[in-house]
């Protein structure tokens, strides 16, 4: 199955900006699959991959949760959330 992304990340050079939604409260997040910095405005990220992180793993940055659990948002999801437009690409 092909994982969604949303861009490349800038600032590690190596990992895709994942979707992710925060367990605890539920808000979608850009999320690098290499050096876990999250970007709380996925609109904007997918935009300007070199804005400045809003967080880094595991602490949410809606909610404020140190430890929140994340969960990778699947096809169904992306759609669901309308997501779609900021796909940039699908990788493994
Ligand atoms: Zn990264
Ligand atoms: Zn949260």
């Amino acid at each position: 199955m092909s994982r969604a992304y949303v861009g490349q990340c800038e600032f590690c050079g190596d990992g895709l900006l994942r979707l992710m939604a925060c367990d605890q409260c539920g808000t979608i997040v850009a999320m690098c699959d290499e050096c876990e910095l999250i970007w709380l405005h996925v609109d904007e990220v997918a935009d300007d991959p070199s804005i400045e992180s809003s967080s880094a793993f595991p602490k949410c940055p809606a909610c404020r949760a140190k430890q929140a659990g994340w969960s990778e948002l699947d096809d169904d999801e992306i759609a669901e959330y309308e997501m779609e437009q900021f796909v940039a690409g699908r990788s493994d």
